[in-house]
């Protein structure tokens, strides 16, 4: 029997014949994940933050800078493939029934692994009329931008993706057609649809549809968040008692501090028990 190769798990993507793999580390397993601040930044720098700092090319965390030039879709797989190397869980969803008379809550629980998606393909094509147009997908630098500035049109925002109108790569003069609008930003959705995802289920109450919007990214950041607060719950727990500094708790790794909080329960239950 082979063996299993932990390497290949623990590679994104997994896929062998990705053009480029790295290896990844758990969120919550290195000291400076507790510089990340949840509460005061805005979603795309923290996810441009994990993804560079939990991804590894020789061992080496990228720079946020090459993380800035992969499109959006690579990005959110990245800090999918963070979240499940750290917490491999479900996604709970927590939504209100709309029916007046109901108003249950529901929670619905979504595996991670169902939106795990192929990044490879950057490029794609459609065609206007009888012209067959070539765009990219988004990234973080264009997103930065559109974040940025008030002042550009959403067809200059468009502009920016097209690479090529039938075989010529269109000059810096051309404007990109308003009645173009529709159609792409329908295909740009076709090519990544969990940037505008929609669940549907029902309610189990009263059996209503239910349409919930998600942001997966949104919802990958909370659970990395939950795990830096459970972290930093440990570290409370433990330098209440040992008076280690932050940094020395963290770097004891997960199973010697859940070594030192059993001590740490038993030592109370033994108190309650006297
Ligand atoms: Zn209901």
């Amino acid at each position: 029997m082979q063996p299993t190769n932990i390497h290949i798990k623990d590679r994104w993507p997994a896929d062998d014949a990705a053009r480029q793999q790295y290896s990844l580390r758990k969120f919550g397993s290195q000291f400076c994940d507790l510089d990340v601040d949840f509460y005061n930044t805005q979603q795309p720098r923290l996810a441009t933050q994990i993804v560079s700092s939990c991804l590894l090319h020789h061992d080496q965390p990228i720079a946020e800078s090459e993380v800035c030039t992969w499109s959006l879709k690579k990005r959110l797989q990245a800090l999918l493939a963070v979240t499940t190397k750290t917490r491999d869980e479900e996604m709970l969803l927590q939504v209100r029934c709309p029916q007046n008379r109901c108003g249950e809550e529901v929670e619905l629980a979504l595996g991670l692994n169902r939106f795990k998606q192929d990044t490879e393909d950057e490029q794609f094509t459609f065609n206007i009329g009888n012209r067959m147009i070539t765009a990219r997908l988004p990234n973080g630098i264009d997103q930065q931008q559109w974040m940025q500035s008030q002042t550009q049109s959403t067809t200059d925002l468009a502009k920016r993706l097209i690479m090529r109108v039938g075989d010529a790569q269109p000059r810096a003069e051309w404007q990109f057609p308003e009645e173009w609008l529709p159609v792409f930003s329908k295909v740009l959705e076709q090519q990544d649809e969990l940037m505008t995802m929609q669940i549907s289920s029902n309610c189990p109450a009263c059996d209503a549809a239910l349409e919930i919007a998600v942001d997966l990214e949104a919802q990958l950041l909370s659970i990395l968040s939950h795990t830096q607060r459970n972290l930093l719950r440990e570290v409370h727990r433990i330098a209440l008692v040992y008076h280690w500094s932050e940094r020395e708790i963290v770097e004891l790794g997960a199973s010697r501090r859940s070594f030192y909080l059993q001590q740490l329960s038993q030592l109370a239950e033994g108190a309650l028990l006297q």
